[in-house]
């Protein structure tokens, strides 16, 4: 197959999708990647999006294989901020220019919906306009209508895996893939813009398995798609496999992109970290936003998903000029405001609502 730059790859057969998932010649994959750039100058010229992610509690009361937070990990020494300390989060972050404050946490059980709820509606109170993700797992539709209705706008869970057989080696028993895909048809539904996504290089994972992410995408139409090479933690079960590919994750950056030309990608943290040019270069694979810490330092190092997680010794202003001066230097420009999807409309009330 050859594929000059000029010329979009043609990508509706599954035999041209896993032949690009597969394939290891760098000029294909350039040119894959500049035509994934192309797509996304298109909708979003060369604007990358900050978010401030605050990551406000490591209890996990899951037991992913992968995760080094997983709650069968007597290692991690977890931490909850309360909501005094997660508002001086979001204060410092509005100081910094953030206008979408992302909160991420394990599953943690003293995070009743209640005490969501009540973090929402404070951090809404405080910013009317900013945008506000939560990303706190797997939850029945009435509490995700009830964040919703506190203020929520946007919502983080990546599938992982969208393979049946996949999911069962990555997870235990008790979790269940038809589960956590029905949490994101349910998000969508309420009215949130919703964010799926997956790791690259999992133990055990295929080129097909892969191929089923990406035709799960298209089928759910995500305005957000996070993707990550899986890197192992010396904690966790699957703390001898090798990390995910780097070029892998970037080509399934630039394959997502191609299939979701509106979607709002993440150059994630864990891209930076198998790679010193990591985030840059999923920019360059056709990402388009970057999400840097707000979460207090002296916390940063016990959100250990994976290990040598990069960024987690620096200031939230650091952080912030920091990535500022690496995405210009690639010919990006920081964007700060909230960024929501190209052609989004935001709906006021929640579907099947009173
Ligand atoms: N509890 C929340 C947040 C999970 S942590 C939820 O269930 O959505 C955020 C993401 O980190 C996960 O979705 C997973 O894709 C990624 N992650 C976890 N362990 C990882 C590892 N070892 N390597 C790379 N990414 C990992």
């Amino acid at each position: 197959m050859t594929l000059s730059a000029a010329m979009p790859p043609d990508l509706r057969s599954d035999q041209a999708l896993l032949h690009y998932i597969s394939s290891e010649d760098p000029q294909e994959a350039e040119a894959l990647f500049a035509a994934a750039r192309e797509l996304r100058s298109s909708h979003y010229g060369q604007d990358v999006y900050f978010r401030g992610l605050i990551e406000f509690s490591n209890y996990c009361r899951n037991n992913c294989y992968y995760c080094g937070i997983r709650g069968g990990n007597p290692r991690v020494e977890r931490y909850r901020l309360s909501l005094e300390e997660i508002l001086r989060c979001c204060r410092l972050g509005d100081l910094l220019g953030y206008r979408t404050f992302v909160f991420q946490s394990g599953e943690d059980p003293w995070f009743t919906e209640g005490r969501i709820v009540e973090m929402v509606e404070a951090v809404r109170k405080e910013f009317p306009d900013h945008a506000i993700t939560l990303s706190i797992g797997e939850w029945g539709r009435e509490s995700y209508e009830h964040f919703f209705r506190a203020g929520a706008n946007r919502y983080l869970l990546r599938h992982e895996t969208a393979s049946e057989e996949h999911y069962r080696k990555l997870h235990p028993r008790e979790m269940s893939l038809r589960e956590r895909k029905q949490c994101l048809w349910d998000l969508k539904d309420i009215g949130y813009q919703v964010g799926a996504g997956f790791m690259v290089g999992t133990p055990f994972q295929t080129p097909e398995n892969l191929l089923e992410d990406l035709r799960f995408l298209q089928e759910l139409e995500p305005h957000m798609v996070g993707i990550g090479p899986f890197i192992p933690q010396a904690d966790t079960p699957f703390r001898d496999y090798p990390r995910g590919s780097f070029e892998q994750t970037l080509r399934m950056v630039a394959l997502t992109r191609l299939l979701l030309p509106r979607a709002l990608i993440p150059a994630t943290t864990a891209l930076g970290t198998i790679s010193p040019l990591g985030r840059e270069k999923g920019l360059m694979a056709g990402a388009n936003v970057v999400m840097p810490n707000l979460s207090p330092k002296a916390v940063r190092k016990l959100y250990a998903l994976y290990d040598h997680k990069i960024c987690t010794g620096d200031e939230a202003a650091e952080c912030r000029l920091c990535m500022e001066g690496r995405i210009r230097h690639f010919g990006f420009e920081p964007n700060m405001a909230r960024g929501d999807m190209a052609g989004w409309e935001q709906r006021k009330v929640p579907a099947n609502a009173g």
